[in-house]
């Protein structure tokens, strides 16, 4: 059976096929860069990276688009308290997502694009808008006439024919129940950042830098769009309208919603501060791998209820997965090939394509890999696991890694200065008992960290390899 995903836009589970040939348009809303993002943010991006490399071992070839949404209500206040501009401020948040995605081997999309980049192109979509009869004026500010649309609900499938004709809205977050025209161009505020463009002064909504991004590097229709379910309405539902009023061509033919990581029965979110960010959680000893298995271990249409036991299991499960790598790659098994064991790991393969084809079913594709170690590993204890078994069971691991990719263990977290200094008092404290042979055991570990002392008159120095 083909690849099949749900769509949210027809509520049904529909057969894969690109616009183009093998050639697969995605975009997928990225990370509003005003603090660091929280592992419920990062479940949306995890799941982005396994749909990336299912397509891709499926034989597509990816031009997937993410933005940074480097300008909106929440980075222009948080920046201004700070005392930075905005563009200080958000370099420091951007990094930061470069280097958790990165920890966490998400896969950097073709193209990431800023909105601070793009504010013409928006500006020039915005005022073609407003040509074509789509928008309306208001005290400087621009919005997007809801009622000139007819089709707008159709994502979320909500009826919004009795939306008070020209009530706006001008925050980029609200509810169903604030549906209102929304704004394309907000008015400058005192002491806000804007921009000067041929619509005037001001500066984006939110929902606008999605489509003209999308539009401007995919063309008018993706195949893919990607984000968690809190953006079905309004974000994903005013881009639709953006965009297909501007082009009068369908924006995107498959809808994808991650639902969301909760604790304790409820959403993750910086409102509800509830939250941890990946930097929280590696810093209770919990690895990378971890994180990234227990994060696309549930499948992605459900939500995942984040505890740190789940945590836990998922650096177990990895184990076993690195413990029967390790006897495929030193043990030594009887010679010949037992076709029962053949035949087994090529069902397992199979099992596992399926259940990936299948929605991404990333559950049921673990569950076949599972089922798989027990009995291979149950095979080898009897003797009945071949030499030239070994060949298929490698190339099903390898398989099933290059979309999970948790074999290969992370480097350790380099070390910090407090806790160097902390070591080289500590060895100091060793030499002064005469304790040589500690001293010395603190200096190899500081050495395998990547740190090399030097003892002078005037105390001991450290400088990183
Ligand atoms: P934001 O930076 O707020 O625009 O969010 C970035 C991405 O994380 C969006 O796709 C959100 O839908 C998604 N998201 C926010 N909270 C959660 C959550 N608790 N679980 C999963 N995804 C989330
Ligand atoms: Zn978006």
């Amino acid at each position: 059976m083909a690849l099949r995903f749900f769509n949210t836009l027809s509520r049904q589970i529909e057969e894969f096929q690109p616009l183009e040939g093998n050639r697969v348009r995605m975009y997928t809303c990225g990370p509003t860069v005003w603090n660091y993002v929280h592992i419920g943010n990062l479940r949306t991006f995890t799941f982005i990276d396994i749909l990336r490399r299912w397509l891709r071992y499926r034989g597509y070839q990816l031009d997937h688009v993410m933005n940074i949404t480097d300008v909106d209500d929440r980075i222009i206040k948080e920046s201004a308290a700070a005392g930075k501009t905005i563009e200080e401020y958000t370099a420091i948040y951007t990094q930061a997502f470069l280097e958790d995605t990165a920890t966490l081997r998400l896969e950097r999309p073709e193209r990431l694009v800023r909105a601070t980049e793009h504010i013409h192109q928006m500006a020039r979509d915005i005022r073609k808008l407003g040509e074509k009869g789509y928008t309306y004026s208001s005290g400087g500010s621009i919005y997007f006439r809801i009622a000139s649309f007819p089709e707008y609900g159709k994502l979320s499938h909500l009826d919004f024919s009795r939306v008070r004709s020209e009530s706006r809205i001008d925050s980029d977050r609200y509810d169903k129940d604030s549906a209102r025209d929304f704004a394309l161009w907000k008015a400058p505020k005192p002491g806000e950042p804007f921009w000067e463009t041929e619509i005037g002064p001001g500066r984006p909504g939110w929902h606008i830098e999605c489509s003209t991004m999308a539009l401007e590097y995919l063309g008018p229709t993706l195949d893919i769009h990607v984000g968690g379910i809190d953006l079905v309405f309004p974000h994903h539902e005013n881009e639709i309208a953006q965009s297909e009023a501007l082009t009068g061509k369908p924006f995107v033919r498959y809808w994808l919603h991650v639902e969301h990581l909760i604790v304790d029965g409820q959403t993750m979110s910086k409102s509800l501060g509830n939250f941890y960010t990946l930097r929280d959680v590696l810093a209770r000893g919990y690895s990378p791998e971890a994180v990234r298995y227990l994060l696309a271990s549930v499948p992605y249409r459900k939500q995942l209820n984040f505890t740190f036991d789940s945590l836990r299991a998922a650096g177990t499960a990895i184990e076993r997965l690195r413990n029967f790598q390790l006897r495929l790659d030193t043990e030594k098994f009887p010679p010949g090939r037992s076709d029962k064991m053949e035949d087994r790991t090529r069902q397992a393969l199979k099992e596992f394509e399926e259940a990936m084809d299948d929605d991404l079913n990333t559950a049921e594709a673990l569950a076949a890999v599972f089922e798989y170690l027990r009995e291979a590993n149950a095979a080898m204890d009897a003797g009945e696991f071949r030499t030239d078994n070994v060949a298929s069971a490698r190339d099903l691991l390898n398989r099933f890694d290059s979309v999970f990719d948790v074999l290969k263990p992370s480097a350790p977290p380099p070390i910090s200065e407090a806790e160097i200094e902390a070591l080289i008092a500590e060895r100091n404290a060793a030499r002064k008992a005469r304790d040589f042979a500690r001293a010395d055991r603190i200096r190899a570990e500081l050495f395998e960290r990547g740190i090399i002392l030097e003892d002078t008159k005037e105390g001991t120095r450290w400088k990183r390899r």
